[in-house]
Parts: C-alpha cells; structure tokens; sequence
C-alpha cells in the first residue's frame, strides 16, 4: 500500500468558550492515500469540519492544538511558517470546497476578478507564485486563458462570459462548479471537501458527486471529503473513517466499512440512510456538548451494547480485518480495553 499523501495523528484540538473549554477534537487520526477519495463521516457536532479546517490552518482563534501531527507529504503543517502555510499549501498543494456556494463567493465582484486574485498569489499549476502578488498583462492573459480551461474542466457553459458575471447570476449549482474550478486552478495535490453538496438539491447533487468522481481521475486527485451521508461515501468514496465526538471511532475501505460496520455507531448510523433503514427510527440521544464529553468511551450513553468497561476506559483501536480499524470494546482482546491507545 503506498505511503499516506495526507495523514493526520492523534490530533486534539481544543477551544476555548466563555463556558469554558471544549475539546472538539480528541486524539483522531486519519489517513489519505494519494489518488483516493477518503470520506469523513458522523453526525452534525461531531468535529469532522473542524478536522478540514485544522488541515488549513483555518481553526477560530481561540482555539489550541493540544497534541498530534498532521503530516501533508510527511512534512507537519502544524510546524511550518505561516507565510508558508498561506503561499504554498492552503489554495495551492492544498484545494478547498466549502461548504454553502452561497456564502463563499462574494457578492459584489466579479467571478473572474475572484478567481484571478488565487492565481495573482498562487500562480499556476508548476510555476512559483508571482513575487508579491505582481503580474503583467501577459501573465494576467496567462491566468485568464487557465481559469477558462478550469471552467471547462467543471464543465460550466461560456466560460467566457461567466468570468464576467456576478455570483448571483449564477445556480447554487453553477457556483459550486465555480468553487471547485477555483480548487483545482492553481494545480493542488490534494482536496478538501466540506459538505460542498449539502445545500444543493437532489438531481445537482449526484451531478456534483459524478464531476467530483471524474475529475478526481482526471487530474488525479486525493480527497478527503466531509459528509454527514453514508449514501455519498457509498457513492464517491474509496475508504472512510467514521467520527463520533470529536473521536475516530472506526476507518476502513468503504466496502468493508459499509458491509460490515464493526462500531455500533457505524452500523446504527448506516441503519438511518433512508436507502437502508426498516424504520425512521435513528439514533436515540444527541452528540454529547464537547464541553463535558461522557468518560470513557464517548458513545456510551447512546449505545444499546454499552457495559461496565465503556464508561471507565476509552477503548483501544484495533484492526480486526485488514486495513478496519475499530474502538470498541466489543473487538477487544478479553479485558484489555485501556485508557491510553
Ligand atoms: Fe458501545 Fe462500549 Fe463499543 Fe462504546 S465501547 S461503542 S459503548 S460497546
């Protein structure tokens, strides 16, 4: 198996409110393999957009990384400069989709003055970026003629004319290829994905998961792609890690994960997918307050196959199948869940 293009280690990240601190990230781990898409999934307030933004370097600013490493071609982000940071990998070996096309363009400028600025600081893909943002009107036709072929790629009509338009002449459908153009243009490595489908409807949905799909083989992309919907990392992903409370609580291939989810929270979320579920049922309870996450195991309040050991040691991460990973004391060894991993 080749080496992880991405990898993030025992990372905690904690952040301080006025009711004091709330660790939103506990010691979670994930790998990404160059060429793969790796979903992340887990319900709302579970710390999978946290996770995107601590990659970018983009966490609020009265949060802590507390511990871990998060390794991008096996160098720590969390070590590099910040002019570094902001040059080199966020928006450039590093792509971002946000999550509401809405939100994310700004309403008063043009299409194209936004997305010729990326390239005014980033440059294009295999070129150092322009020396203080400086460039000349060739270089500038340069970049133009690029972001025409990226509209192109996300397979948006005039791309001519839609550099000249403003955001809200455009579908949330339209914006979203208009964002994944801008995450692509400057040529990165890998791709970051926060929900970028969920404010869509159904039918612009799939045809956002389908160009995702296809242009990560066209450009051979990696991507980590944040969803709440197992349906999705059915349909886009090549391997998962499923999160619960700010916790990595089972990673595997999407086909090993989705036919046999080893976690009780992994199978009692793929039971709601309406494509699955019997019932509406759900899950009983509600994500703990990362302000007084429960001891031990964090999903022992809601877990119908809790007992004495989940609430007094957070379980060891085990591989019970090849390359699955699971925390759960139900894969351990007779009575060796632990406290530390
Ligand atoms: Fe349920 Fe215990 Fe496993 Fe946690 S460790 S998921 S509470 S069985």
């Amino acid at each position: 198996m080749s080496a992880p293009l991405l990898a993030i280690e025992d990372l905690s990240v904690t952040v301080r409110t006025d009711e004091g601190h709330a660790q939103i990230i506990d010691r979670a781990d994930l790998v990404l393999r160059p060429g793969s898409i790796h979903g992340v999934v887990g319900e709302s307030g579970c710390g999978k957009s946290t996770l995107i933004k601590a990659v970018l370097g983009l966490l609020p600013r009265r949060s802590t990384i507390d511990r871990g490493r998060i390794l991008f071609e096996g160098q720590n982000l969390l070590t590099l400069p910040r002019e570094s940071m902001t040059r080199e990998v966020r928006g450039r070996a590093i792509g971002f989709i946000p999550q509401d096309p809405f939100q994310a363009l700004n309403p008063v400028f043009r299409v194209g003055d936004q997305m010729m600025e990326l390239l005014r600081w980033h440059g294009l893909p295999g070129e150092s970026p322009p020396s203080r943002g400086r460039i000349d009107r060739t270089t500038r036709a340069r970049h133009r003629a690029h972001l025409i072929s990226m509209l192109g790629a996300v397979q948006l009509a005039d791309a001519e004319e839609a550099l000249e338009r403003y955001p809200h002449q455009f579908s949330g459908g339209q914006r979203q290829r208009l964002l994944i153009a801008a995450a692509l243009a400057c040529g990165p490595k890998v791709i970051l994905a926060d929900e970028p489908t969920t404010a869509l409807d159904v039918t612009t949905q799939l045809q956002i998961l389908k160009l995702l799909r296809d242009l990560a083989e066209t450009f051979g992309l990696s991507m980590v792609f944040v969803t709440h919907d197992f349906g999705v990392v059915a349909q886009l992903c090549d391997t998962v890690t499923v999160m619960y409370a700010g916790q990595t609580v089972e990673s595997g291939p999407v086909a090993s994960v989705l036919g046999t989810a080893l976690h009780p929270y992994a199978r009692m979320l793929l039971a709601c997918h309406p494509d699955r579920a019997a019932d509406l049922a759900g899950i009983p309870g509600a994500v703990p307050s990362p302000l007084a996450p429960p001891s031990g195991c964090r999903f022992h309040p809601r877990c119908p196959e809790a007992r004495d050991a989940c609430a007094a040691a957070r379980p060891a991460t085990r591989e019970p199948a090849a390359h699955h990973s699971v925390a759960c004391v139900l894969h351990d060894e007779p009575a060796t869940a632990t406290a530390t991993r």
